[in-house]
């Protein structure tokens, strides 16, 4: 009856042991809160926030109608799309496209996490490399994102370069120059070699068929555009109706997170590298990928109407609900799963079912409500928590001291300290 709650209990107690992963993530989250404030005197981000929160539930109302007409204009603009019902499907779909014993390069993405589309390829034969340098990083050290945006934000500078200099096989200073140096030289030649690139999506227009991605490093641009392969995956709920909506997608994304104002690059593809240069004969395939799939995941997604909490779905996944999030600070990745924080656990209950959630935090959320007023999609996640707790106790899924609370009254001695009489 408690084992999730159990888990999810042993997980934050590990977790508070960290002592220099957590100094690490309260220090960043407040740098981001900060510079989020500051960016706030020059760009009406209220103003923002309320225009996206407006289109992304306009889209909400719509989604499956529009899924089906991204899938048709991406498939007009010459994408391959594969529409996957869950992680398994996705994982077999990505397995017929990559040739066993392949070099693919990785951007960071959740979708291909919660999928488990690396791990599966490197089972089958296949070296997937990380090219976002804390994502690299995690990888090395074999943990876990900590952030959507700032994956290895609970690795110290020292730990990384330890790390990097094993990869690389020469000592490279716990400095991030130098420390970038090495794993850009070290990236360059497998951006070269590589025969697939495998990336997530910021968004996908179903008006235009295009997709989009943004990064800061210019990985993606590599991985996008050197390999003779490129595969998207992204959850349904990346569809946005138009690339009106995609742009605003784009400018929240930064500011609401870590409180910058753009990405430095922003990709928009509308289809496989082509020429017509040659009499007006289309060639396929030029210095960018001849093919281009997009993997459509579902998993878990349609379901969110059935559970009440298909707001989640218009969540853009930048993080900013992080930065000011008690039960986040305190307890770091321990709360959520592959998603982090209150909206990871919803997350968590879609893609894998409501006992994973239970372990992944549901019962850590404090329904203080500051995420909500720091989510440029203004996504209720403490009220969608609270519809989750109570499917989790119609299954009888509760938190062991809640339960605790339910054993009939006693009276009080006065000589016992009331924290002992108290079912506490
Ligand atoms: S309501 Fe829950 S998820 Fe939101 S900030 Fe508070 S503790 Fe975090
Ligand atoms: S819930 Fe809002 S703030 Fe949190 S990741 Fe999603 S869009 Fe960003």
């Amino acid at each position: 009856m408690f084992t999730q709650y159990y888990s999810s209990r042993a997980r934050v107690s590990e977790a508070l042991r960290r002592l220099g992963e957590r100094r690490a993530v309260a220090t960043a989250l407040r740098r981001f809160s900060r510079l989020k404030s500051s960016l706030s005197k020059r760009l009406d981000l209220e103003a923002l926030a309320e225009r996206l929160s407006e289109a992304r539930r306009r889209t909400l109302a719509q989604l499956s109608e529009l899924v089906k007409q991204a899938a048709e204009s991406l498939e007009e603009n010459g994408f391959q799309v594969h529409y996957a019902r869950d992680a398994r499907e996705a994982r077999r779909i990505a397995e017929k496209l990559v040739e066993p014993g392949s070099l693919v390069v990785k951007s960071k993405s959740s979708a291909i996490e919660e999928a488990g589309i690396a791990e599966h390829l490197r089972s089958l034969g296949s070296e997937v490399y990380e090219t976002d340098l804390g994502e690299y990083a995690v990888q090395l050290a074999r943990s876990h994102r900590a952030h959507p945006i700032v994956p290895a934000l609970h690795l110290s500078r020292e730990k990384i370069a330890e790390l990097v200099s094993m990869d690389v096989g020469y000592k490279v200073p716990p400095d991030p120059r130098e420390i970038t140096k090495a794993v850009r030289r070290r990236l360059r030649e497998v951006f070269t070699k590589a025969g697939y690139g495998l990336t997530g999506a910021n968004f996908i227009s179903a008006e235009e068929g295009v997709i989009a991605l943004v990064s800061n490093e210019g990985n993606i641009r590599n991985s996008t555009s050197l390999p003779k392969t490129h595969i998207a995956v992204a959850g349904l709920n990346k569809v946005v109706r138009d690339l009106d909506e995609g742009l605003l997608v784009i400018r929240a994304l930064a500011p609401f997170s870590i409180g910058s104002r753009l990405p430095s690059y922003v990709s928009l593809i509308a289809g496989p590298s082509k020429t017509a240069d040659i009499e007006l004969e289309t060639v396929v395939g030029v210095h960018g990928p001849s093919e281009v799939h997009v993997i459509l995941l579902d998993n878990g997604r349609s379901r969110a109407w059935d559970l009440g909490v298909e707001e989640a779905l218009c969540c853009i996944n930048c993080g900013g609900c992080l930065n000011e999030c008690p039960a986040y600070t305190i307890a770091g990745r321990a709360y959520g799963h592959v998603y982090k924080g209150g909206i990871g656990v919803v997350y968590t209950a879609l893609t894998e079912g409501l006992e994973k959630a239970v372990e992944a935090g549901l019962y850590l959320c404090t329904t203080c409500g500051r995420c909500v007023l720091s989510c440029p999609c203004r996504i209720n996640t403490p009220a969608l928590v609270e519809r989750l707790r109570e499917a989790a106790a119609r299954r009888g899924l509760m938190a062991e001291p809640h339960y605790r609370w339910l054993s009939p009254p006693r009276e009080l001695q006065d000589d016992k300290p009331l924290e002992e009489q108290l079912p506490l």
